[in-house]
């Protein structure tokens, strides 16, 4: 299947999940996660309409966005080692994983502008997963306040890989509970205003669940071994 037909199918879906929610698909960012593909299927992202990239590793992003350049929005959704801060800020619109201030106050060291940062919150037992505990994140939040270059947009999770719609919805339902408790404190560093939940398997639970930005790999780009069939 061609992405353009991915992405319409994907589209469909989104608005779909809009019309339960009462929602409107404007409200809603695809993300295409090109983290499993090379350059051809990145530029045919492109070429069908999405500007917002995803990468999780510098060394997927740098290549890209050498080539690319300002044609893509840059989005990193990995854990950021502090030291390929330095490598990647200037080259990211948003990032999706801040979680500890040692990695904030890096990027504020490095960052020649405002970062627009996501913090990520553990919404899930899973042992793997990272970011902070939800009843951890507005506190944490509220002290990113000195490291001014950071703006904190909104949160980030990832739900567990499971069938189980449940446990997948209560961890989108968490996020959006932290989303709260950070809006409450009104801090001019971080409005806050978006969510960035969803993938291939969950996207559709995301929106109606409140999701701004759905980060969206297999789905939407395939992997790089299979062919157009
Ligand atoms: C890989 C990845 C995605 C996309 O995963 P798919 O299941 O292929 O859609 C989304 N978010 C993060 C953080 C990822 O690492």
């Amino acid at each position: 299947m061609t992405i353009q037909k991915r992405l319409q199918q994907v589209q469909q879906q989104i608005a779909e999940a809009c019309r339960r929610a009462g929602r409107s698909p404007e409200e809603i960012t695809i993300v295409a996660v090109t983290k499993t593909v090379g350059m051809d299927k990145t530029k045919e992202v492109l070429a069908a309409g999405v500007k917002h990239l995803g990468e999780n590793r510098s060394e997927g992003l740098l290549p890209k966005h050498k080539e690319i350049g300002t044609d893509a929005i840059w989005h990193f959704i990995g854990s950021l080692q502090t030291r390929k801060v330095k490598e990647v800020v200037d080259k990211l619109d948003y990032l999706h994983s801040l979680d500890r201030l040692s990695l904030a106050q890096e990027i504020h060291k490095r960052a020649e502008h405002t970062v627009r940062c996501f913090v990520q919150v553990k919404t899930s037992a899973e042992e793997s997963k990272q970011g902070l505990p939800p009843e951890e994140a507005a506190a944490f939040v509220k002290e990113l306040a000195a490291y001014p270059k950071i703006e904190v947009i909104g949160l980030m999770t990832m739900a567990p890989y499971t069938e189980n719609e449940d446990t997948i919805r209560a961890c989108f339902r968490t996020l959006r509970r932290v989303q709260e408790d950070v809006q409450a404190l009104q801090l001019p560093h971080a409005p806050c205003l978006e969510l960035s939940m969803g993938m291939s398997n969950d996207f559709v639970i995301a929106v109606e669940e409140g999701a701004t930005y759905v980060r969206l790999g297999t789905v939407l780009v395939g992997t790089e071994q299979e062919g157009e069939a």
